[in-house]
């Protein structure tokens, strides 16, 4: 079967891998002229961080997420699988134990296992808690290499190509086989309840400070993160902020983002900032991730700020769809048009 996939995201990758491994003819269109052009995938920490993120999300994103470890370990070999860490300063204790009472599958630790795991940051906090299943992964570099695996399986990601322009024959749907849309936030046009939520994130280089795995650091106003990339690279994320505005920074984001940074070790003041990026995030109203069919094509959207954690259990559920006709419920919308067949 013949499937175009439309943008080359974090979703439309992973959904044209999924679809190219099963056997399918692929095609990508993205609108940009290179990989990580004008989306929002380019900005990510690529935390894979199922039991964390129930503070804050429904338990059905912990369960789709819980897929994500193994499938990225397969897919992109530099995948850290080395849990992730949450510690809070003293006077705002109250917020790890509120975290915990959230969350799931972490252990407590003390000042001394936090240093065994952690020796940058000895003596910094006093309690923290582990999440050891967890992981993360530098979301650049794993784009590009879905990228690779699709040239490896023939796949073409045509870029600078807009799939709905006219003249293109987009604009209803293909004439033969599907399409997935995964234009993240461009496809409001279609999906009128999207809606984009900004975050804002550095990247700092400091060689000297060494972490082996993503810190959360809680505040009661503005829970942050830093996530290690390597050779002295960290990415510091990320706002969020109810807004479709694509570049702007603002000066309070980049102050609290620094904060949280020297927050968790003072050494932070001494970094060079490398990037400040911003993303938006495309989200639903219910901020849970949506397949939804109309026509002969298939959308896989509201990826929210779980992007990486969703997309594997999102792509294998999308080609499951469109080549053998499977349904979904816990993610699928549309009752009528689920039982439409695709072309
Ligand atoms: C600062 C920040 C930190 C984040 N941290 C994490 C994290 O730690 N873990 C996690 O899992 N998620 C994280 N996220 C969320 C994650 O980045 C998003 O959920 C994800 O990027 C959404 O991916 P997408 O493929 O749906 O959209 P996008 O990445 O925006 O991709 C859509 C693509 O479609 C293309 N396109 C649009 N229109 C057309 C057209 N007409 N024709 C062809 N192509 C088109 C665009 O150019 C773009 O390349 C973070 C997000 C931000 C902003």
């Amino acid at each position: 079967m013949r499937v175009t996939v439309i943008g080359a995201g974090v979703a439309g990758l992973a959904c044209a891998v999924e679809l190219a491994e099963r056997g399918a003819q692929v095609e990508v269109l993205e609108r940009a002229e290179r990989l990580g052009g004008a989306c929002c995938s380019w900005f990510a920490g690529g935390m894979l961080a199922p039991w964390c993120e129930l503070e804050s999300s429904e338990p059905l994103i912990a369960t789709l997420g819980a897929e994500s470890i193994e499938w990225w370990r397969k897919h992109f070999s530099a995948t850290a699988a080395r849990g992730s860490l949450v510690v809070t300063h003293s006077r705002d204790g109250g917020e790890l134990t509120r975290f915990a009472r959230r969350t799931e599958r972490f252990e407590w630790l003390d000042e001394e296992a936090i240093a065994a795991l952690e020796p940058d940051l000895a003596g910094r906090f006093g309690r923290a808690l582990y999440f050891r299943e967890e992981a993360h992964l530098n979301p650049r570099a794993a784009l590009e290499a879905l990228e690779q695996r699709l040239a490896a399986l023939g796949v073409n990601v045509r870029y600078g190509v807009d799939a709905y322009a006219s003249g293109t024959g987009g604009e209803g749907g293909p004439a033969e086989g599907a399409w997935v849309d995964c234009r993240g936030l461009e496809a409001r046009d279609v999906l009128t309840d999207l809606r984009g939520v900004k975050g804002e994130m550095l990247l700092l280089k400091l060689p000297e400070l060494i972490l082996s795995r993503p810190v959360r650091i809680l505040h009661p106003r503005i829970p942050l993160y830093v996530v290690p990339r390597g050779a002295g690279v960290f990415m510091v994320g990320a706002t969020m902020l109810e807004s479709d505005q694509p570049t702007r920074i603002s000066a309070r984001s980049v102050l609290e983002l620094l904060s949280a940074a020297y927050a968790l070790h003072p050494a932070f003041g001494e970094a060079e900032i490398l990037e400040l990026g911003t993303g938006v995030r495309p989200a639903l109203p219910d901020n849970l991730p949506r397949i939804e069919r109309r026509g002969n094509i298939l959308y896989v959207n509201g990826l929210y700020r779980h992007g990486f954690l969703l997309a594997p259990a999102l792509a294998r559920r999308a080609a499951e769809v469109v080549l053998h006709e499977r349904l979904y419920p816990e993610v699928m919308r549309n009752e009528d048009s689920r039982q439409r067949r695709l072309a």
